[in-house]
């Protein structure tokens, strides 16, 4: 990796959080590096065994439901550990040249163009695969040599085999809940791995994220929290998935831009959880619960 361009001085390590979207700097390499520290705060000792792991050069699986924080903790982790940051959004025809890299045609040349992968592999870096059950099985192998005492990654197609360095880590994430049976993770990939598993932040915690995230107030935060922990509690009623923090920061910020609550709820939450008129409603009365129309807080008109 370019050291130049990830070095961080001490004071901007310790400069206040700022948006996610103004931190980013995107690189020539393809590797996004944070200048400023993302707003992550931590729920159970999951910096300190990311950090260990990191140390020990041991690949990481983040675990858990959608929208619980995952993809953020990774970009924290990358600004806190001065790493760049190779994101793959892994789908069903992820192909292994997609993370390795293919040889492409320019102009009368044709030329090696290393794949996310790669990159993370040669320059150093994190090279993070999100939703990695949804990538192929023949895809993910390829990261096998990577997650063994080898660290290396043989690219067949020009016959090279790059051996990581120190600051190379694998991290992928995974949704259990959401996969079906037959994505799942193979075995011989997954006990490659350290897992971090991520849940829904407690109560007081989920307030504070939706607070900072969308500048909605604590009351509002507050009850936005109370809303999505009532409907967590019902996937077992045949609700397919939980709202993840995601929803309820999305709710919020409808909110602050003057949208009443229960307009801002079925938008942001309620209809990104079911198409089912009978949980649509299920869901709009757990809203009516917490934010009463009779509080003058229902839709104007
Ligand atoms: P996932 O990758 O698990 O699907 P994200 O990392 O994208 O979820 O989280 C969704 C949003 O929730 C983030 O963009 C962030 O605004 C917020 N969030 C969730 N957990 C945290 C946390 N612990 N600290 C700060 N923000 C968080």
């Amino acid at each position: 990796m370019d050291k130049k361009q990830v070095r961080i001085s001490t004071e901007e390590r310790h400069a206040s959080p700022v948006p996610q979207d103004r931190a980013r700097r995107p690189e020539a390499e393809g590797g996004e590096v944070l200048s400023c520290a993302p707003f992550y705060l931590p729920v159970a000792g999951e910096i300190e065994l990311f950090e260990a792991a990191y140390e020990s050069r041991m690949a990481v699986l983040l675990k858990g439901p959608t929208g619980c924080g995952k993809t953020r903790f990774v970009s924290y982790m990358a600004w806190r550990l001065k790493l760049g940051l190779y994101t793959v959004a892994c789908h069903d025809d992820l192909t292994s040249s997609d993370l390795i890299g293919r040889f492409l045609i320019k102009g009368r040349e044709t030329v090696w163009v290393d794949g996310p992968l790669t990159k993370a592999v040669r320059n150093g870096g994190i090279c993070y695969m999100d939703e990695v059950v949804e990538a192929r099985k023949d895809t993910t192998v390829v990261i096998h040599p990577l997650t063994d005492d080898r660290r290396a990654l043989p690219i067949e197609k020009t016959g090279e085999e790059l051996h990581a360095p120190n600051e190379f880590m694998l991290v992928v994430s995974y949704n259990p809940g959401y996969q079906h049976i037959l994505k799942d993770l193979k075995a011989s990939t997954r006990q490659r791995f350290v897992a971090i598993e991520f849940g829904y932040p407690e109560a007081e915690i989920e307030t504070e994220i939706v607070e900072k995230e969308s500048g909605i107030d604590r009351d509002g935060a507050s009850k936005l929290v109370k809303i999505g922990r009532k409907m967590r509690t019902l996937t077992d009623s045949g609700l397919e998935s939980a709202p993840g923090t995601r929803l309820l920061i999305h709710a919020a910020t409808l909110i602050t831009k003057g949208l009443p609550p229960k307009k801002a709820c079925e938008a942001a939450i309620v209809l990104a959880l079911t198409d089912d008129a009978e949980l649509h409603k299920g869901l709009l009365d757990i809203v009516d619960a917490i934010f009463p129309p009779k509080a003058g807080l229902a839709p104007r008109g």
